[in-house]
């Protein structure tokens, strides 16, 4: 093993596992370091994405949805089944299969792409320097030219439920349960509280979801939000809004939570609890004294538009650094870097990048809610196709909720695309592909979407900022 790099990435997540690729792809020799380690102790690449984010909580939200229309939709097809049975471990070897097999391909295309992966921890040291502590506990010091910090996040405690691993636990640990619960309460109701509630909801948990804020979902649109709400509450999922745990303790084999809202004291019994209030950024023995890379207030290393820290040549990317938490914006980050260290063009749109939560109705934006936009002092039109005028929504069962268009009434530019549906999540790539060109309504309106599929609900949504829709009455 070389001792120096041109580039050494120290975590091998979405942000530093494609910034390690790229810089392999530009001919620079390249050493990629990650520290994940699963409970049974292996090590794997992926950072918290692949092993205990993205790609666990999809595969189970797909089993559990697949479940969930199984026991409610499949009737209305006119498919019948009998004793219909959730086999949970087998749900829990299809999920450890897919993530074993996507964090094996990480440690191929690292291998395909030149790029040394060293599992273990790094630590930068003053003058571009980087420890190396290999499993084994053995110590070596590298160097390199530039290096990549792309350390990642970790969930974050809160003091009135602290996790014991067993009953209150955190996303990973509600993404391993090998039972449904019986009552399963939440602890915030952001993209994790959602995504995970509805998983355990959908196999049989009776789900209570406590957030603090009043507001639901304040990050996306109101009209979405709003629907959204509804949607839930119709499920079964119980959100209870303003509500704040003031303790929570193991009595046996339940949790008891105590928590305070509009109406005084509650309390309230679960068998599991997942606290997911958000995470923090996690640079826990990254950075060895005198390094000059800074951490801002909220513990985020300090970066600029590029990603550039305080000490020259030394970069941080993905959720280490501010900016929404999601893997693909830490994996554009870590492209951009390595194509800055290369002497190429790297850029990073943060105008453009679109939030999706996994739940069904899926939903998916980009670009500015009707509110920020209004409030921005733009004049603002706004076109709403909903899915149950869309033949091919109704064709999938699935009429519920809305494609939404935030445009400038005066220059047409869109400004913003908001759905609740079906596949919101893949119909967003279109509406990111317009704000990253600058599309007009009208753009979108003469662009031919194919019949009959979801897309076209965007299409018509374009069409309905100017009063024009085809397949629903104007308002
Ligand atoms: P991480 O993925 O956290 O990777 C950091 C890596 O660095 C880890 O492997 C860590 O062990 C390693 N590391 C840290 N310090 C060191 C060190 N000193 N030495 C060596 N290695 C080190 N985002 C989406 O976009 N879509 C989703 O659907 C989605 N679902 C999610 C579901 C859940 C339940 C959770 C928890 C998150 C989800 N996210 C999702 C968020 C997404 O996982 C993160 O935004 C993404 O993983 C960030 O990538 P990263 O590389 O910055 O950090
Ligand atoms: P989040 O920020 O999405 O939601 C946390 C929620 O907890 C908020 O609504 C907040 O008001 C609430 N909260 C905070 N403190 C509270 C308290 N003491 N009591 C009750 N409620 C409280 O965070 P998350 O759901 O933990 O997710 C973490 C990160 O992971 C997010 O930034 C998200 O982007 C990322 N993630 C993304 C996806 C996706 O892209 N589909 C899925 C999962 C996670």
């Amino acid at each position: 093993m070389s001792d120096s790099y041109d580039v050494i990435v120290i975590g091998g997540g979405p942000a530093g596992y494609p910034a390690a690729i790229r810089a392999g792809q530009n001919k620079l020799s390249v050493a990629c370091i990650d520290g994940w380690k699963n409970y049974d102790g292996s090590y794997a690449f992926g950072g918290t994405c692949l092993n205990a984010g993205c790609i666990p909580s999809k595969a189970l939200l797909e089993s559990s949805e697949l479940f969930h229309r199984a026991g409610h939709e499949f009737k209305a097809h006119g498919i019948s089944l009998s004793a219909l049975k959730m086999d949970v471990a087998a749900m829990q070897k299809r999920k450890a299969g897919i993530v074993k097999g996507m964090t094996g391909g990480i440690a191929s295309l690292l291998k395909a792409n030149g790029v040394t992966a060293l599992q273990g921890v790094g630590r930068l040291m003053p003058g571009r320097k980087v420890e190396y502590t290999a499993p084994d506990g053995t110590k070596k010091e590298l160097s390199a030219r530039f290096v990549v910090l792309a350390s990642g996040s970790v969930p974050m405690p809160l003091k009135t439920a602290a996790f014991d691993g067993k009953h209150i636990v955190d996303s990973w640990g509600a993404l391993e349960f090998d039972a449904v619960p019986e009552r399963l309460g939440v602890i915030g109701a952001g993209v994790i509280g959602l995504e995970l509630g509805s998983v355990w909801a959908r196999l049989g948990a009776k789900v209570t979801v406590l957030e603090a804020m009043d507001g639901f979902l304040p990050m996306a649109d109101r009209q979405l939000a709003n629907e959204a709400l509804k949607q839930f509450t119709k499920q079964g999922l119980e959100i209870k809004l303003g509500a704040k745990v003031s303790a929570a303790a193991v009595a046996g084999k339940a949790v008891a939570v105590t928590y305070t809202d509009a109406k005084g004291e509650k309390q309230a019994e679960f068998d599991k609890l997942v606290v997911a209030i958000g995470r923090k950024p996690y640079t826990d023995g990254l950075l060895a004294e005198g390094t000059g890379v800074e951490l801002d207030a909220r513990g985020f290393i300090q970066v600029d538009a590029h990603c550039r820290t305080a000490t020259p040549d030394v970069f941080a990317v993905g959720d280490c650094v501010r900016g929404p938490m999601l893997a693909h914006k830490a994996k554009e980050e870590g492209v951009m870097v390595a194509d800055l260290i290369a002497g190429l063009y790297g850029h990073t749109n943060y105008d453009a990048i679109p939030s999706v939560i996994y739940t069904a109705p899926e939903m998916a934006w980009v670009g500015k809610t009707e509110e920020q936009a209004k409030a921005s002092g733009v004049t603002v039109k706004t076109g709403v196709f909903p899915f149950v005028a869309s033949g091919r929504a109704r064709a999938m069962e699935a009429p519920s909720g809305f494609a939404k268009i935030v445009a400038d009434a005066v220059t047409d530019q869109v400004l913003g695309v908001h759905i609740i549906g079906p596949m919101a999540g893949e119909l967003i790539g279109e509406a990111v592909l317009a704000l990253e060109y600058s599309a007009s309504c009208e753009d979108l309106q003469r662009t031919i979407h194919a019949h009959p599929t979801l897309s076209e609900a965007v299409h018509e949504a374009a069409l309905a900022a100017d009063k024009r829709a085809i397949d629903m009455l104007n308002r």
